[in-house]
């Protein structure tokens, strides 16, 4: 398989046949606008320095500063970060959001650093990109193994090298250093918002949809705990280390509880009849709807035939590889695809940097049904371009998201333009 940035690329040219686009707009959305690549020199707790290799890639900003998280995690590489940053040019136009995409890495492992080292490596992200980021240029916020206390801080030394509090540079932070009421279940809880709004096109219910989640990290723990409550039955769930599988039905929130106190998902449930397994056994094992909400390429050409799942929602960034989503579609699964699936983070992190700019704060119910109204009409958009031109969710999305951002290409000009 070629690097996850061509395969992410794939995407564009598959939507690009189904919508008559100027050749100016995929010519500049063929590769990032700019990425930077710094080494971040970090003190330990013991006194020595290690460097770690860092990220950021700013991929479009036609529609407006760009915007996208920063992740932490040993595998990330500039090809990664490219990609994700793609992706979210994509999602911030699904969503009608007045921005670009970017994104950023860290190439570590933070279980590995202590609090002390992880807040510094965190102040020496933001004193590398300091020129690079800005409320008005580029805005990070919380991705993989990054939460709202590393946004503080960032946020934090990214003000004291300006000379003032900036609060609008970075999204996902506390509330009390200018976060937004929902912004921690915000990426969850736009996943639930589409399936329900979309259940009736996808056929799910409460009463008749099990479902099996993988990843129960902050996106899937709150998707989890929102179906949950609505009484969708959730019969699987993993973490990075373990998987449990449940036909009775598993309790997200006391499986946290006990994740928590333990360490792990494993013996989460005691009813006796859970089924511990491996994450790629439960990808492929029996429900309705399957949420991947961990990494990217987890469902590939290797295993895409045997997912047993109808439909998916991809909670995720990139979890379904092409080659796999020929395979699916082949197979009449449906597939709700990650930049409107879990485009309710970036559209409450939208809201957060309007609350930091304008200096005013809205209630969580004001949060709660501007994402619906926000999501919703985007949603049915993607379906009804589904129906009418007979491709895929994913397409649609993309489709959808290429007009937007070629409306905004054309509006400074095109050839046509200048030859008429
Ligand atoms: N990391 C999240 C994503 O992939 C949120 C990005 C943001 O809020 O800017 O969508």
């Amino acid at each position: 398989m070629s690097g996850l940035f061509a395969e992410a690329r794939k995407r564009l040219k598959a939507a690009a046949k189904h919508l008559e686009v100027d050749p100016d707009v995929l010519e500049k959305l063929k590769y990032p606008k700019e990425t930077l690549a710094a080494s971040l020199m970090v003190r330990m707790d013991d006194g020595s320095r290690r460097s770690f290799k860092a990220w950021r890639c700013r991929y479009d900003d036609t529609r407006g500063p760009t915007k996208g998280g920063i992740r932490y995690h040993p595998q990330v590489n500039i090809d990664e970060v490219m990609a994700l940053a793609f992706w979210m040019t994509f999602k911030c136009a699904v969503a009608n959001l007045p921005f670009g995409g970017a994104k950023g890495g860290v190439s570590v492992n933070p279980r590995q650093l202590s609090k002390a080292e992880i807040e510094r490596l965190s102040r020496a992200y933001v004193q590398a990109f300091a020129s690079f980021i800005g409320p008005d240029r580029d805005i990070p916020a919380p991705d993989v193994y990054t939460n709202q206390m590393i946004m503080g801080w960032m946020a934090n030394e990214y003000g004291a090298m300006v000379g003032h509090p900036t609060p609008a540079v970075i999204t996902g932070k506390p509330l009390v250093l200018g976060g937004s009421l929902g912004r921690e279940d915000a990426t969850g809880r736009g996943g639930y918002y589409v399936l329900r709004l979309l259940e009736k096109e996808l056929g799910v219910s409460p009463e008749k949809t099990r479902v099996v989640l993988q990843g129960f990290g902050n996106v899937g723990y709150h998707c989890a705990r929102l179906l949950h409550e609505a009484g969708f039955r959730i019969i699987g769930l993993s973490d990075s280390t373990s998987a449990i599988y449940d036909s009775d039905g598993i309790d997200p929130v006391a499986a946290m509880e006990h994740k928590r106190k333990t360490g792990a998902l494993a013996g989460a449930s005691t009813n006796g009849k859970t089924v511990e397994m491996s994450n790629a056994e439960l990808l492929e094992s029996e429900c309705d709807l399957l949420i991947p909400a961990a990494l990217e390429n987890q469902i590939t050409g290797e295993n895409a035939d045997n997912i047993k799942a109808p439909l998916i929602l991809e909670l995720a960034n990139g979890p379904t590889t092409p080659d796999a989503d020929a395979i699916l579609d082949r197979k009449g699964v449906t597939v709700v695809p990650d930049i409107l699936a879990n485009a309710g983070g970036v559209t409450v992190s939208y809201f957060e940097w309007v609350q930091n700019k304008s200096g005013y704060y809205w209630t969580l119910e004001e949060v709660q049904s501007r994402l619906r109204q926000f999501l919703e009409p985007e949603a049915t958009r993607v379906w009804q371009l589904k129906q009418d031109k007979g491709i895929d969710m994913r397409t649609a999305a993309y489709v959808h998201g290429l007009d937007r951002i070629a409306q905004a290409v054309a509006a400074h000009g095109t050839k046509a333009y200048f030859s008429s």
